[in-house]
């Protein structure tokens, strides 16, 4: 795909300081990011903590208030988006309705010439090609599905080989079927082009599902940068913990130190966890790592609520007042139930060393 695709070239993308300010409103606060060559890169947060700003000022639509954005070596400052090389998928799919799907694809060669040798023919054809709509071309939007528009949406952008794809919420507005296949076949044609890519998402399923790196953001700053593993198995915060996946999570007092370990307790029960922990901590320990009747740590809690997933149960539990969830094999039986723990799957996010937790 590259050779015939081709016209890529991979560029890195920094952030430095980037902060945002609307009449009295700040959008973000202080946003710092190295997107690197050929990455997918993805902004998760909850509505309203900066992504589509922060994307807005990668393409060039918002200056910063302070802080600089480069492309590579360049600083874009007072670059204007139709000289920053860049291709944006926006979630209405905004495709043209009275022109066909190759038209669509033709007008974002408009600027242009198409990169390489080819003709704007060859190289509509092409994209078409590489978005699995190659015998689509003389159909109208209103004829394609949702996710098909959206694969045109992404043709068209990538027509004039920009150096950096900005997608944002591409997928919002489709099934959740339609959504999976869009994002195996986006995750493909990325990976295929290997064009820096910058993705905007709130759901935090499809940012560890689809990315090489993720930005957990929140109230216009990063919470925290990672692997998908890494931010759900590491999060720096109870933000993070509680925003990415399922958690658990529990306020205590460290009553002791031990060689291997701390004690700690919430409310009346006494649990062990690993690392040396503050006078106050914060931990979690995730649904799928509790269990059912044994563990180093262990409480009696009762069963409210029983859902079924296909691949295991959802278990919700009180425990003296405070709610837990967790995910086993099998429905528990009985209404008071021991829920066990073992010491390294809790995970400290405040209040604990986290090289020492892990
Ligand atoms: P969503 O997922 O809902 O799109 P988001 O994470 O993309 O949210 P932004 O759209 O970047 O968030 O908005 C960040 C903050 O900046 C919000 O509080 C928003 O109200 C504010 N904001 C964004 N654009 C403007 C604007 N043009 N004028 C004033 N405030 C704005």
């Amino acid at each position: 795909w590259i050779k015939t695709v081709g016209g890529y070239t991979v560029v890195d993308v920094r952030l430095s300081g980037v902060r945002k300010e609307y009449d009295g409103v700040t959008a973000l606060e202080e946003v710092s990011i190295h997107v690197e060559d050929g990455e997918f890169f993805t902004l998760v947060g909850p509505s309203g903590c900066g992504k589509t700003t922060t994307l807005r000022a990668i393409a060039g639509f918002e200056e910063p208030t302070a802080g600089t954005v480069q492309f590579g070596r360049r600083d874009m400052t007072g670059v204007p988006p139709e000289d920053r090389d860049v291709g944006i998928v926006f979630q209405n799919y905004a495709l043209f309705p009275h022109m066909t799907v190759a038209e669509n694809v033709g007008y974002g060669l408009r600027f242009r010439d198409p990169p390489g040798a080819m003709t704007r023919d060859e190289r509509v054809e092409s994209l078409l090609e590489l978005v699995d709509l190659a015998d689509f071309g003389n159909r109208k939007p209103d004829e394609l599905s949702g996710g098909q528009q959206q694969r045109v949406a992404l043709a068209r952008a990538l027509a004039p080989g920009p150096d950096v794809l900005l997608l944002d919420e591409p997928m919002s507005a489709l099934d959740a079927r339609l959504r999976d296949d869009l994002r195996t076949q986006v995750s493909r044609i990325q990976s295929d082009l290997g064009i820096t890519t910058i993705y905007v998402t709130h759901d935090q399923e499809e940012a560890l599902a689809i990315s090489d790196r993720v930005a957990v953001m929140h109230d216009g700053r990063i919470e925290q940068i990672g692997r998908p593993e890494d931010v759900y198995r590491r999060p720096e915060s109870r933000f993070v913990a509680e925003f990415v996946g399922e958690n658990n999570v529990f306020s205590g007092e460290t009553v002791a130190h031990e060689t291997r370990g701390s004690l700690v307790t919430v409310g009346d029960h006494e649990f062990r966890i690993e690392g040396t922990t503050d006078e106050h901590l914060t931990f979690c320990v995730r649904p799928e790592a509790l269990r059912l009747g044994t563990g180093e740590n262990t409480f009696l809690a009762t069963v409210e609520a029983t859902e079924f997933l296909g691949e295991a149960f959802r278990v919700h539990l009180d425990w003296d007042g405070r709610p837990v969830t967790l995910r086993v094999p099998e429905a528990p039986k009985k209404e008071r139930v021991r829920v066990g723990f073992d010491a390294d799957d809790a995970h400290v996010v405040e209040g604990g060393t986290p090289e020492l937790v892990e």
